[in-house]
């Protein structure tokens, strides 16, 4: 079964047993303080009885359906965050429908990393500061799937040039891409990924866990050149942008490698890029840039179906 016509019939529900949209969260039950009298017998006569009220909170059944995701920040910009917060009206039907949101600096209020399902992480991470380091494999530790979200924690992308000096962090020297530090399981690169990409990797990372094996089968697919990224490593360089994206007739001449290239490398000549390799010094800026440099030619032909899929999924998803 082809990769689209598998989708459809995901979304569709035809001919099978597949559920139309994700299961609908059981009811929680309210978290009601419940107010306990204890009273506290006299001792001595002339005690005065003491009425202590004790507030005991019940224990909330977790949604078990959905799963749970966070986002771990380390050094970026916060452009990261800002693509997935721009998913509007979608990041609502993910987190009603897909995800408990469990973790995060910004949206929620939760001090030590907890056991999570999928781990965005954000940043590259600065080797000089313990506290990073060690969230960072304490994510590892407590997350079923780590995902590289972004150009920094992908690949370094610009923070490989911080040298440290800053008069509020002049220690921090050395900022390498998480993969140097932990395994990472899956890459989104983009300096930001689009808010439709990390959309779309959250419901899939929905499927590969929570779904049947025809659904862990078809989000694999999907998901796999995202894999590849994070299996092939950290670095990258314009050889890897020449073999992967231009000689595969994958570039739309956007321009955005040459831009970001910091040693100008790169060189647009009719709308297509140049890469002089004797100057590169291999950040993988121009790879993490490339909206191209994540597909491949499995995926490619059906993408535009597979993102109107998705589309379905978040219109229709728990209803
Ligand atoms: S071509 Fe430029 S941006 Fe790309 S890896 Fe080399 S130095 Fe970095
Ligand atoms: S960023 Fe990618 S798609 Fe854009 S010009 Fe460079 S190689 Fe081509």
């Amino acid at each position: 079964m082809g990769l689209l016509s598998a989708l459809k019939k995901l979304i569709t529900g035809e001919g099978q047993e597949i559920p139309k949209s994700p299961p609908k969260p059981e009811e929680k039950p309210v978290a009601q303080p419940v107010a306990e009298v204890v009273e506290k017998p006299a001792e001595k006569p002339g005690d005065v009885k003491i009425e202590q009220k004790v507030e005991v909170t019940k224990e909330e059944k977790p949604v078990a359906e959905k799963i749970t995701a966070g986002h771990v920040h380390l050094s970026g910009c916060t452009g990261c965050l800002v693509s997935l917060a721009d998913n509007y009206e979608g990041l609502f039907k993910l987190l009603d429908d897909y995800v408990d949101w469990v973790y995060d600096l910004t949206l929620a209020d939760v001090r030590h990393v907890p056991e999570m399902d999928v781990a965005f992480v954000e940043g590259s991470v600065c080797l000089n500061q313990d506290l990073a380091v060690e969230e960072l494999r304490e994510t590892r530790k407590k997350s079923k799937v780590v995902v590289a979200l972004g150009g920094c924690a992908c690949y370094g992308n610009v923070t490989r040039f911080g040298r440290g000096g800053q008069w509020n962090q002049p220690a921090h020297e050395a900022y390498v891409p998480i993969g140097d530090v932990i395994d990472v399981d899956l890459y989104i690169p983009g300096c930001a990924p689009t808010p439709q990409q990390i959309l779309h990797v959250a419901v899939m990372a929905y499927l590969l866990l929570k779904g049947t094996d025809e659904q862990k089968e078809l989000a694999t697919s999907y998901l796999k050149p995202l894999m590849d990224l994070a299996k092939r490593g950290t670095e990258a360089c314009g050889c890897d942008l020449m073999y992967d994206v231009i000689n595969q007739s994958l570039c739309m001449g956007c321009g955005l490698c040459a831009a970001s290239c910091p040693v100008r490398a790169i060189e647009m000549v009719y709308g297509k890029p140049q890469i002089d390799t004797s100057l590169c010094i291999k950040c993988g800026a121009c790879y993490a840039q490339c909206p191209r440099s994540f597909l491949n030619l499995d995926v490619i032909n059906e993408f535009e179906g597979i993102s109107e899929l998705v589309a379905a999924a978040m219109a229709t998803g728990g209803e």
